[in-house]
């Protein structure tokens, strides 16, 4: 570590999805001197989505083309992006923050935690295959594909009964399938309850996938009766739970219950010069336009804070 270069910086970023990219774009445009850091490929989790339909200014646009742009944008303006480098330290208490990776050591008075979260998955062995051609995990992007078809949700919080709540306006049927009793608050789940299309299958397994080219059937085990059945259905949007990316510094910032880092609208955490943009960010919408506007935001908050950092030490 002794040997390790200093390098002093302006804002560093953690994580290259749309949030970590937008503050990128942002903070190069205001002359600052701005690295993301990136433990893996540059995009985050809509790096391989097929057709973006509701982020403004594109009729339908990959995922990979969108984070393509903004990467260019980003660097346009000087911000430096490294993809594959793993952050071995975090300090975020002190003025100065230290990020220490495997070669550097950067100095920084800012950081924009962007790490946003990922998905649990569908603990089957079928859902690569039926990823996006039926297993789905995203009721606000995917769900008008099925319009009129049939549509289970997996789960029994809370984010799986809205989400049922949600596709029913898309659902000629809907099924709300959980392997035991629901944990959603009773107000939730009244309202399901009461739309007519909505079927509740509780204590109950999904065991098997089936289709062709996409999901047709699911096979369903009831736990109460151990009999085992197939049901036509068209998606599975499931929703069992989402693992925020925090180790990194779960021990500085303050979480929320789900595991999000609390910071309001101005992206602001319980740390001076450290903010939290996008998924990663305990809020109730999670999307593309989200985590961009975050992004905005703590780029923008971040300058104010570096240009009076500047000021108070002489810099
Ligand atoms: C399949 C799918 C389809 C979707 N479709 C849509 C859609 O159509 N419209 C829409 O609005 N939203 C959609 N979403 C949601 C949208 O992708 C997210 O809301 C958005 O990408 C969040 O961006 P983010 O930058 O906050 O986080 P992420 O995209 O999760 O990016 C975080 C980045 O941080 C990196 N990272 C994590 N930990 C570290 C670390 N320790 N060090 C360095 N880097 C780290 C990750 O590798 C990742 O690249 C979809 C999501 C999925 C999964």
């Amino acid at each position: 570590m002794d040997d390790k270069k200093i390098i002093q910086k302006d804002i560093v970023i953690v994580g290259a999805g749309i949030a970590g990219l937008t503050a990128a774009l942002y903070a190069g445009r205001m002359n600052l001197d701005t690295l993301v850091l990136e433990d893996a490929l540059v995009g985050g989790q809509i790096a391989n989505a097929t057709g973006i339909e509701n982020y403004p200014g594109f009729m339908s646009i990959k995922g990979s083309e969108l984070i393509d742009t903004v990467q260019k944008q980003a660097e346009k303006y000087g911000a430096v992006i490294d993809e594959f480098d793993t952050i071995e330290r975090l300090e975020l208490q002190n003025n100065f923050k230290l990020v220490e990776t495997a070669n550097y050591i950067y100095k920084t008075p800012v950081v924009i935690l962007a790490t946003g979260m990922n998905r649990r998955k569908l603990p089957l062995a079928e859902e690569a295959k039926f990823a996006n051609r039926g297993v789905h995990y995203c009721e606000l992007c995917d769900g008008h594909m099925y319009q009129d078809k049939i549509i289970a949700v997996m789960g029994g919080g809370n984010a799986a009964v809205d989400a049922a709540i949600f596709l029913t306006k898309y659902a000629s049927k809907l099924y709300l399938i959980h392997r035991s009793k629901l944990r959603a608050d009773e107000v939730s789940q009244e309202r399901l309850k009461q739309i007519d299309k909505v079927e509740i299958l509780l204590e109950t397994e999904i065991t098997k996938l089936f289709g062709d080219t996409r999901l047709r059937q699911v096979e369903i085990f009831d736990k109460q009766t151990e009999t085992a059945k197939r049901l036509d259905i068209d998606a599975i949007f499931v929703n069992i739970g989402v693992m925020p990316n925090t180790n990194l510094f779960k021990d500085q910032v303050k979480l929320s219950e789900r595991g999000h880092v609390l910071a309001d609208e101005s992206c602001r955490t319980n740390l001076d010069g450290v903010f939290a943009a996008g998924d990663i960010r305990e809020k109730e919408i999670h999307q593309l336009t989200t985590a961009a506007s975050d992004g905005t935001t703590a780029a923008l908050l971040a300058e104010k804070y570096i240009r009076q950092f500047k000021i108070n030490n002489n810099m």
